[in-house]
């Protein structure tokens, strides 16, 4: 097929790079009455999508055989979206993009891209007098045909032109668009890269639930897929639970076994949780269940270590469960469930202090009440939950805490004995629960009205003169170890 020449300012928007990505993204827009310019690095794609979807029925495609062609064809100012592999091809194409762009264009990075790069690749484009946006988009390729969350940074400008086309096209929430303007330059990107951080720890915590249940019960996987389908009805309420229910029902035909059973247990990543961890350090901010759960994908994909490992003797004991008796099998059930609502509640607070932490330090003004509303439809962490934190944050948008604040607090009080037993089963089962137990852990720290990090500063200036303050008086002081009756020094 030869792609004829597009009229000059056909298009109301473009897409380069039409992967599953990319083509489904054009997709949605132009099934919602927008002329959309689509062109790909190699032209077979390009060719597909309209052979595929070019008869008109789903709305106007204006393909273009190369880039000069495909920025020909916009309307302006222009927009054009890059929806290509994260990392050195984005460049590339916003080089290329640039170079034939006008002061006022727009260039859209929906990829993945690690916020930084964003925040270089915007002073970059400001510099030649262009804007350029880069947007979280969730939701997988469903999501992006049918309504992802669209979390779009860059300037206010951009956002009044880009801004009313991602809010048709995304998923709506009672009526409400899920996009909203994020913050300047690499915003948008980082609060994507938290949100797939929340994501690993949501994943794992339900992973553990089923490692619990499954063992503690001895229970089939479609047993057990029941059991996570009632969750569903309740405040667990989401996409992931949903979802874990069909994978655990799903049997594999050819051979009758439950499709989990037959599934590789090691997990993998594509590294954005790592990036939530990396800059996590960064910030200093703890988000130990986004950090376990991504070590947890790593340990299970360590297989030398495993092999060295698997013989060693754990000394698990029982859990000590009768599954024949219901009323202890409930009793089971609920505890995980209700520990699985305490490791969630930590892992979103942590991870909304985390954008916290983020805003504060790159100057954003981040609205978290907003935030929590626009991933309540279209991305992979929707659940109803998210109604609660966006409650909370339009109760008090300052929050110091999440959990601290309601109904969380309340409910994270209540879950906790639960979170306590379930750990503790799970220590003397020698079942690993990472993300439960630092949870737990957490939770502990944090209400603790003294921790032992008054003796790391003791040790801290030991060996190092580090110094240390005094609860009962003000100032900096050092103690002189090594002297005779280790007299006290004081500063300030
Ligand atoms: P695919 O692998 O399906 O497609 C990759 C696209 O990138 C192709 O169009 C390819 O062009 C293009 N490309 C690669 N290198 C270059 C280059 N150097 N110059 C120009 N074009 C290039 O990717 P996806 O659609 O899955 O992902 C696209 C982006 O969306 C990624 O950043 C990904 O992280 C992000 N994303 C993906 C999600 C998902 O669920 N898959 C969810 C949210 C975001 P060619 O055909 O010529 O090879």
């Amino acid at each position: 097929m030869t792609i004829p020449i597009p009229a000059p300012a056909s298009a109301d928007i473009g897409v380069y790079g039409l992967g599953v990505m990319g083509a489904n993204l054009a997709r949605n827009l132009a099934r919602n009455g927008y002329r959309v310019a689509v062109t790909n690095r190699s032209a077979a794609r390009t060719e597909k999508l309209v052979a595929a979807h070019g008869d008109g029925s789903e709305g106007v495609f204006v393909p273009a055989a190369d880039i000069d062609r495909f920025v020909a064809s916009l309307e302006r100012p222009r927009v054009a979206i890059i929806m290509v592999l994260a990392g050195a091809a984005t460049d590339e194409v916003m080089e290329q993009l640039a170079a034939r762009m006008e002061p006022g264009d727009i260039i859209v990075d929906c990829g993945n891209s690690l916020f930084t790069d964003t925040i270089r690749r915007e002073a970059w484009a400001r510099a030649r007098g262009l804007h350029f946006v880069g947007a979280g988009v969730s939701g997988g390729e469903e999501g992006a045909l049918w309504g992802p969350s669209i979390m779009p940074g860059g300037t206010p400008e951009s956002y009044d032109r880009l801004g009313p086309m991602f809010e048709k096209i995304s998923a709506h929430y009672q009526g409400q668009p899920c996009c909203a303007h994020i913050g300047a330059d690499g915003a948008g990107h980082f609060v994507k890269m938290v949100h797939n951080g929340i994501e690993y720890a949501d994943m794992q915590v339900i992973a553990e639930a089923y490692d619990l249940l499954r063992h503690g019960l001895d229970a089939a996987p479609a047993t057990l897929a029941d059991v996570f389908a009632s969750w569903n009805e309740g405040e667990l309420d989401s996409y992931l639970i949903e979802i874990t229910a069909e994978v655990l029902r799903q049997v594999d035909a050819p051979t009758g076994t439950p499709l989990v059973d037959l599934i590789v247990d090691r997990a993998s990543q594509k590294g954005t949780g790592k990036w939530t961890v990396q800059t996590a350090l960064d910030l200093a901010v703890p988000v130990t269940g986004i950090g376990e759960a991504t070590f947890a994908r790593g340990a299970s994909s360590g297989v030398r270590q495993r092999e060295a490992a698997r013989a060693l003797d754990g000394h698990a004991g029982g859990f000590g469960i009768d599954s024949s008796d219901p009323g202890a099998r409930d009793a089971f059930i609920e505890d995980v469930r209700q520990a699985l609502y305490a490791s969630k509640i930590v892992a979103y607070s942590q991870g909304f202090d985390m954008i916290a932490e983020g805003a504060a330090a790159h100057g954003w003004d981040i609205d978290k009440g907003g935030l929590a509303s626009i991933w309540r439809a279209g991305c992979i962490i929707r659940a109803a939950f998210l109604d609660d934190i966006t409650r909370a944050y339009a109760a008090r948008p300052d929050l110091p805490l999440l959990l601290a604040a309601e109904p969380f607090a309340t409910r994270i009080q209540q879950a906790v004995p639960s979170l306590r037993r379930v750990v503790a089963l799970a220590a003397v089962a020698g079942v690993p629960v990472p993300v439960f137990a630092s949870s737990l852990s957490y939770f502990d720290t944090i209400r603790s009205p003294r921790l032992p990090a008054a003796l790391i500063q003791g040790q801290r200036d030991f060996f190092g003169s580090h110094t240390y303050h005094r609860i009962d008086r003000p100032g900096t002081f050092h103690t002189l170890w090594a002297q005779e009756g280790r007299p006290e020094e004081q500063w300030g």
